[in-house]
């Protein structure tokens, strides 16, 4: 039997009671033969308490030694879980994400792997230990500093992880059973999604739905290694991520036409009112707001009013960067010579998800028809080859969200998902 590598996430490790629990499976794991590898998360909300304190000692805290700071949540968990493994009776070595061999580049808080060398992991393994390895940080090549790979980024260690192991499966434990038809905490009906693909997920996740990181899904696909996302609450089988091809139901042969709904309720929207039509304007919008290191989601440009020659310019971004969006585009107005800003953050956007909807026609009648009998209104609209969103107000997520997955009979009568822990911050 071969390697596999599990990740635990914060809920999982969030006690000692929960550090127990997981180093009992850990070692389950391990006496069915597999060579175990454990990458963690900072114990519950550490990331976060650490956040706030370098924030009540700072302004602006330094980028390198927030990273120094924020690494130590995850050494805290590799550090207690190894002993509680031991305690065991089974041998178990941490190590942090530099001594695994995750090299990245310089960019602190968003670094990106370049390379892993899991030399001293592959010795662990082959002395018999289980090697466990702290998620979300690596090693600078060239500055040699520690960095961290983003919020939510020890999924990408541990696909990372399996890939230069060639391990047989990276397993995510998480606090839900799997990947959700909708939110369970909005839609009481969401059934667990069986086999899901990467493209999909990446669809999913892209969309809001706070189930894998995406950068973690882009290289599990990169480098086809499947994902097991399941609950270190409960012994059920999750939901496996992996190829489109090994989706395919067997009754049908084709892939469903609609896997999930996704929405996010962190998006706020920015209208230019009155920017003058002619060529460059919207070039010189956009590349305000790129500047400010901000990433648009969806864009309207209405036609414009024959009398006046004037459009209107709408998107939508992350609602924390609303306000350096705001001030970049304030600085244009003279260059750009828009009347006014409009400024809204209490919109979200609910999307469908499906491989198969590019060859039905007929879809995205559907999903509106839902939306409108459910008095739901839509502001903006934006698609992909397997994917309709459409922005709406904050208030109207839930409906949304509910009339979209009735209507493509996405629900279960028997209450599927347990919400096991977490607080969801
Ligand atoms: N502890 C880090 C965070 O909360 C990394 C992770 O959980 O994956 O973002
Ligand atoms: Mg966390």
């Amino acid at each position: 039997m071969g390697i596999v590598v599990q990740k635990y996430g914060g809920s999982s490790v969030a006690d000692a009671a929960g550090v127990k629990r997981v180093a009992q499976r850990v070692v389950a794991t391990k006496k069915q033969g597999h060579q175990v590898v454990v990458v963690v998360s900072a114990m519950g909300d550490t990331t976060d308490e650490l956040i706030d304190l370098a924030n009540e000692v700072s302004p602006l805290p330094p980028a390198r030694e927030l990273d120094m700071l924020l690494t130590a949540g995850e050494r805290i968990s590799m550090a207690v879980l190894a002993m509680a493994i031991q305690s065991l009776g089974h041998e178990a070595r941490s190590f942090t994400g530099s001594q695994a061999g995750v090299i990245t580049d310089a960019e602190h808080g968003k670094a990106k792997i370049i390379d892993v060398t899991p030399g001293r992991i592959e010795e662990a393994l082959s002395q018999g230990a289980i090697a466990i390895v702290a998620g979300f940080q690596g090693v600078s090549q060239t500055t040699k500093d520690i960095t961290t790979l983003g919020r939510g980024g020890s999924d990408t260690t541990a696909v990372a992880l399996a890939v230069a192991l060639k391990a047989e499966v990276c397993e995510i434990y998480s606090d839900v059973d799997g990947i959700f038809t909708a939110d369970p905490r909005i839609e009481p009906r969401a059934t667990k999604i069986p086999r899901i693909s990467y493209e999909e997920t990446l669809e999913m996740a892209a969309q809001g739905a706070k189930i894998l990181h995406l950068r973690c899904v882009e290289y599990a696909r990169r480098y086809d290694m499947p994902i097991h996302v399941r609950s270190s609450f409960s012994d059920k089988e999750g939901t496996w991520v992996v190829k489109a091809q090994d989706v395919v139901s067997e009754e049908t042969m084709e892939a469903a036409i609609i896997t999930g709904v996704a929405h996010d309720s962190s998006q706020a929207k920015i209208t230019v009112v009155g920017v003058p039509d002619k060529v460059g304007e919207a070039a010189a919008i956009f590349r305000a707001v790129a500047d400010a290191q901000i990433n648009i989601d969806m864009i309207v440009q209405n036609v414009s009013a024959a009398a006046t020659g004037l459009t209107d310019i709408s998107f939508t971004l992350p609602r924390g960067e609303g306000q350096a969006a705001m001030a970049a585009l304030s600085r244009l107005q003279a260059e750009v010579g828009y009347e006014r800003l409009q400024y809204d953050d209490s919109v979200g956007k609910v999307s469908i998800v499906g491989a198969g909807m590019s060859t039905s026609p007929g879809i995205t009648a559907r999903f509106f028809e839902a939306m409108s009998e459910a008095g739901v209104n839509i502001e903006m609209i934006s698609t992909s080859e397997i994917r309709v969103s459409v922005v709406v107000s904050e208030a109207q997520i839930q409906t949304a969200v509910n009339a979209a997955h009735g209507a493509f009979n996405l629900g279960t009568d028997e209450i599927e998902a347990v919400v096991y822990g977490g607080t969801g911050r």
